[in-house]
């Protein structure tokens, strides 16, 4: 199959990187187990919007679900090993269906587990974003879940509606679809009351809106309304807009995309934006790059700092931290992420990147800093001096990034 960008497509055509958060009950079936003709519709959407030019990541729930129903467990309350062992047995068969579901379009599924660590870890969380970007250049489908085999109660997202918006921050998608039994918000729980009238539009996630989530879940699945709101302020909060639908009918993003009901929930700001704020609000350093005339026009026109025009480096940082970028002056122009220690970042200072993998040994960025990981200093809304001490940020949570 040839992949053609055929028109901007419906309602969801402005969009160009979508995570599709799919819920338990949807894909699974407590007796009959997995549902291939949903799963069958659900690959045609996916690959309707790859053949625009969207970029879909999916996070699939049903592991658990899955599991049990092959190693035909009961119904009720499972421990966390049965759940973990369900896991184990369900995610390999649903990472099978998923990649022979997308291969009838031609399309490669990359399975990719996580755990809470990975996306709230910075060099973790640089890691699982390195990955899940190289494997949507190379357009194949990236179907995430939670490591629900390793993750124990305290280092667990413990739902995936939480986990699609961590995934949809990390990777600064413009939006995050949840497609549930559930086929929006109402003014209150509709099974208890049956004034409820349906939302098709949150601009901002209000306390009155979270009165309106209740605490509805289905058997199958951990997710309610709490955590869709939950995952809706994760998401907007960092320029993520959401949206609510029902996946019970077969293509529900195809019919989303017809204009079907959902509720959506609009973006606060832009993503590239909110991360560029996170990283002009860091006080403190680890290290400065020392750049040439030609990098700083580079960097003022946008582009990424490639290792070619660094002509020293100062202090002492590893990959992740944060660092100055000065120019032949001494003047700081920028600051951002750097994608390498301060040791192999030295090596490779002033080399075509073409060369990064001799000269280290192995296949390293081709940036010394992205350009998304970049503030140019007159950006900086308040200017701070540079000063220069070590700041390890593994433990800083993405809320504090956005
Ligand atoms: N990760 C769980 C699974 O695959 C699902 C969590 C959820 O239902 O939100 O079974």
């Amino acid at each position: 199959m040839t992949r053609s960008v055929s028109g901007s497509g419906g309602r969801l055509g402005p969009y160009k990187r979508i995570v599709v958060k799919i819920g338990s009950s949807l894909l699974v079936d407590r007796s009959a187990g997995l549902k291939s003709d949903w799963l069958a519709s659900i690959a045609d959407d996916i690959a309707m919007l790859a053949g625009r030019g969207t970029q879909v990541l999916v996070v699939s729930s049903g592991a658990i679900a899955l599991g049990r129903s092959i190693l035909k467990r009961p119904s009720g309350a499972l421990k966390l090993e049965e759940s973990q062992a369900c896991a184990a047995c369900g995610q390999i068969a649903l990472a099978r269906a998923w990649s022979e579901a997308l291969a009838r379009h031609e399309l490669h599924a990359g399975q990719i587990l996580l755990t809470l660590g990975d996306t709230e870890e910075r060099r973790r969380y640089l890691n699982a974003r390195a990955t899940i970007t190289t494997l949507l250049n190379l357009h194949a489908i990236p179907v995430i879940n939670e490591n629900d085999t390793v993750a124990t109660t305290e280092i667990r997202y413990g739902d995936n509606d939480r986990l699609g918006a961590r995934v949809a921050t990390m990777m600064s998608a413009d939006l995050l679809i949840l497609l549930s039994d559930i086929d929006g918000l109402y003014t209150a729980p509709p099974h208890l009351d049956a004034s409820a009238e349906f939302v098709s539009r949150v601009p901002r996630i209000t306390p009155e809106i979270e009165a309106m989530a209740g605490a509805a879940g289905s058997e199958l699945s951990r997710g309610g309304m709490v955590t869709k709101i939950e995952a809706g302020k994760i998401a907007t909060a960092s320029g993520t807009a959401m949206v609510i639908a029902s996946g019970k009918g077969l293509n529900p993003v195809a019919t989303l995309d017809r204009g079907g009901r959902a509720t959506w929930f609009d973006p606060a700001g832009n993503p590239v934006t909110a991360r560029k704020k996170w990283i002009s609000g860091q006080l403190g350093t680890a290290g400065i790059i020392h750049v040439d005339a030609g990098a700083v026009r580079a960097l003022m026109s946008g582009k990424s700092l490639l290792p070619a025009g660094v002509t020293r480096i100062e202090g002492s940082f590893t990959r992740g931290d944060i660092v100055v970028v000065c120019d032949p002056d001494g003047a700081e122009t920028a600051r951002g992420i750097v994608a390498y220690d301060m040791a192999d970042a030295t090596r490779i200072a002033g080399c075509k990147s073409s060369r990064i993998a001799e000269i280290l040994g192995y296949e390293g960025r081709s940036e010394m800093i992205h350009r998304d990981d970049l503030v140019l200093h007159h950006d900086r809304r308040h200017s701070v001096p540079a000063r220069m001490d070590k700041t390890r940020m593994g433990t800083e949570s993405l809320e504090e990034e956005h």
